[in-house]
């Protein structure tokens, strides 16, 4: 059964158990939205694992099946960069510069994937 943390482990923002802007990851390390879509990149920090929306517990239940009410603060953890470079903090850091970096990550883990397939077409294609 799913804790259902109360809090954010990035900014501590409450995050109830009928929030639609929680994220948590296969251990249950539980993020706002705003995090896990922004300076996590859908990454948890913690394990590495993808973080995904959190589904809510029908109100009716709650009462037999209570959520945790332990929270879970790390935000050291949260300054990490699981993958590329780039300052820790990020003080000025605009929605657009985000997903700029967002989609150049995205774009650096494909290159990767086909890396390969690149490098054996581009030796071939220089004998000639
Ligand atoms: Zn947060
Ligand atoms: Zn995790």
């Amino acid at each position: 059964m799913l804790q259902l943390r109360p809090n954010c482990e990035c900014c501590d923002r409450d995050l109830p158990p009928d929030s639609a802007d929680a994220r948590i990851c296969s251990f249950e390390c539980t993020f706002c939205a705003s995090c896990a879509d922004g300076v996590l990149a859908g990454v948890c920090p913690n394990c590495g694992g993808e973080l995904v929306a959190r589904p809510r517990r029908p109100a009716a239940k709650l009462a037999r099946f209570p959520a945790s009410s332990e929270r879970v603060f790390k935000p050291a953890g949260c300054a990490q960069r699981p993958r590329g470079p780039g300052p820790t903090t990020s003080p000025g850091l605009t929605p657009l510069s985000q997903a700029i970096r967002a989609l150049r990550s995205t774009w650096i883990q494909s290159q990767g994937a086909v890396g390969p397939t690149v490098a054996a077409w581009t030796t071939q294609t220089s004998f000639h």
